[in-house]
């Protein structure tokens, strides 16, 4: 039951994870979650962590991808003032539009990582499309209020994963 939540590694926040972690593993896409992975609900642009994240992977040919189940404006606006593309309502946690929309992205799911805060959307969709997938913790305490919901389901599978080992550190990955 818990298999298509378990992520490949689990890592305290994207921005911890090195660069050596993505070469190791073949990695030319990070397909990023936004809300609380890379920024809170609240924030309209990019705060300066994610603008040198960005920069990084660039430098070492990796492309950043945001990947978000929220619609109009706000993830566009984002992804613009970041310079990034991005997918937007892609219907986590399921895989079937996330898929088309990478295709038309021509992304290549073998060489990607998604990375996201949530088990029950992120790492389910990932899963399902079987790209190789990061958790994190959230970034900042509030959610927006779509997500209380999905956090009933969360946290326990979080604890569910922790106490069988399942929740594995990046760095020994
Ligand atoms: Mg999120």
């Amino acid at each position: 039951m818990c298999k298509v939540y378990t992520p490949y590694a689990h890592a305290k926040s994207i921005f911890e994870i090195e660069i050596d972690f993505y070469k190791k593993h073949g990695i030319k896409t990070v397909l990023s979650d936004l809300d609380n992975t890379l920024d809170s609900y609240k924030t309209k642009t990019p705060s300066a962590n994610v603008v040198s994240f960005k920069q990084l992977l660039e430098e070492n040919g990796i492309e950043l991808f945001i990947i978000s189940n929220n619609t109009g404006k706000r993830v566009q606006e984002y992804a613009n003032a970041l310079g990034v593309r991005y997918a937007s309502a892609v219907g986590k946690p399921f895989a079937r539009k996330l898929i088309r929309k990478l295709k038309e992205a021509q992304i290549d799911l073998k060489t990607a990582v998604m990375i996201g805060d949530q088990t029950v959307t992120d790492i389910a969709s990932a899963n399902r499309a079987r790209i190789l997938c990061i958790l994190t913790d959230k970034i900042v305490k509030e959610d927006q209020p779509t997500t209380h919901f999905n956090r009933l389901f969360d946290r326990p599978i979080r604890r569910h994963l922790k106490r069988k080992g399942k929740l594995i550190d990046w760095r020994e990955r």
